[in-house]
Formats: structure tokens, C-alpha cells, sequence
């Protein structure tokens, strides 16, 4: 991996005795994954290794989280706050973030509202693979490509004909139906939301 550029010395580590605290932030959605310290030496071990790894204050050591586990955090980036005695760490989660077996350490409630539509094509993702039973999403992966595309044109058509009659609440409806079916279509192809965004950034000017 390709090592992230970040330079420890121009953190403020005598401010909190060589340990500052480090938010661990999920990459893609942005969620709030857990809080842990790093002293200079966890820091330095993060960014050659790319696996986060604090300062563990109760067992006393250099802690790689996911080191008996196995649920690794991936690093993406690094940045210090306005004053530089804070890491903010953007990671790729491997495995439930949290001991207890949730992905982040604080539940649900860290979820930004947009994080959502993530967690939708991640399930869309998951139907494709395993093809449940009793589940209309699986009955529109058997349909097929096709029948998926002629879905996303007629609520694409109900879509614009709800704004059309300023009919708010069937617009709202309609979109959804609309996002939904293309999400389907995506994967059908394989194609996931990460590849729309990948997309809208390339043509976003700043
Ligand atoms: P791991 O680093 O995932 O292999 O877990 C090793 C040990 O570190 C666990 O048994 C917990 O005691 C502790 N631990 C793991 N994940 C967390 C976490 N997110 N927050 C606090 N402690 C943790
Ligand atoms: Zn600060
Ligand atoms: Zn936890
Ligand atoms: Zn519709």
C-alpha cells in the first residue's frame, strides 16, 4: 500500500503527555467508529503498517486493532485538528469495529443521515450474493437486466410526472422507487453507488 502522507511533528504531543486522542472514522460513509490514543510511536507504526494502531492505556502497549481478531481498520488518511493536538483517522473497516460485535463503538447513533443510502446498497450487494427466498429483490435479479432497466424508466417517467403536477408526497415516493430500482440495476451490472460517486467527483470542480 501506498504510505499516507502525514508528518507527526507538527502535532502537539507534550499537550497531552505524549498520548492524544485519535477519532477513527469509517472511510466511505463517514460514520464514528471508536476513539483510541496514540502516542508518536502508535502514530509512526499507523502510517508505515497502513493498519490503525493506538497506544492501548489499560494493557499498556502498542495496540494493532483487530490484532486477535482479525478486524483490522484499513488507513485511508490522517489529519490533525485546527490545533493540532487531535487525530482524526479515516479508515476502511475489516469486521465489527467494536469488541461487542458492532461496527462502530457507539451503536447507531453515530449514523449521519446520508450513511444510509450506503447501508441500502450494501444490502442490495448482499441480496445479489445470496439470492434469498421471499424477497422481491431477489425476484427482480431473476427478472433480469432487462426487466430491472424497463423498472428504473417507468418510476424515472412517475418521477417526473409527480414533479410535474406538484404533487410533493408522490414525488418523494416516486424518487424513492426510483433510487431503490436503480441501485438494483447497478448491481445487475455488477456497478455499486461507490461507482456513481467515483464519478460525480471526477466532474465536481473543486
Ligand atoms: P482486537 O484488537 O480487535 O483484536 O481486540 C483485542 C482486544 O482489544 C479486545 O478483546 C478488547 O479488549 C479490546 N478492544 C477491541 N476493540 C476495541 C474497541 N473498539 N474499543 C475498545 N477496546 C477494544
Ligand atoms: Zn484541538
Ligand atoms: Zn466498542
Ligand atoms: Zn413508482
Amino acid at each position: 500500500a501506498a504510505p499516507i502522507p502525514f508528518d507527526p511533528d507538527q502535532l502537539d504531543w507534550n499537550k497531552g503527555d505524549g498520548l492524544l486522542p485519535a477519532i477513527v472514522q469509517h472511510w466511505r460513509d463517514g460514520r464514528v467508529l471508536m476513539l483510541g490514543y496514540m502516542n508518536r510511536e502508535a502514530l509512526e507504526a499507523t502510517l508505515k503498517t497502513g493498519r490503525v494502531t493506538f497506544y492501548s492505556r489499560s494493557k499498556q502497549r502498542l495496540w494493532t486493532k483487530g490484532e486477535s481478531s482479525g478486524n483490522v481498520l484499513e488507513l485511508k488518511a490522517v489529519d490533525a485538528d485546527c490545533d493540532h493536538d487531535t487525530l482524526l483517522v479515516r479508515a476502511t473497516p475489516h469486521g465489527p469495529t467494536c469488541h461487542q460485535g458492532t461496527e462502530s463503538c457507539f451503536g447507531d447513533a453515530s449514523d449521519p443521515e446520508l450513511a444510509f443510502l450506503g447501508r441500502l446498497d450494501n444490502l442490495v450487494r448482499r441480496r445479489h450474493a445470496e439470492l434469498p427466498a421471499d424477497s422481491y429483490t431477489t425476484r427482480l435479479f431473476d427478472a433480469g437486466t432487462r426487466r430491472i432497466a424497463q423498472k428504473v424508466g417507468e418510476e424515472g417517467v412517475e418521477t417526473a410526472l409527480a414533479a410535474v403536477a406538484e404533487d410533493d408526497d408522490a414525488l418523494v415516493g416516486e424518487a424513492a422507487d426510483l433510487v431503490y430500482h436503480l441501485l438494483v440495476l447497478l448491481r445487475a451490472r455488477n456497478l455499486g453507488l461507490a461507482d456513481v460517486i467515483d464519478r460525480l467527483r471526477e466532474r465536481h470542480a473543486d
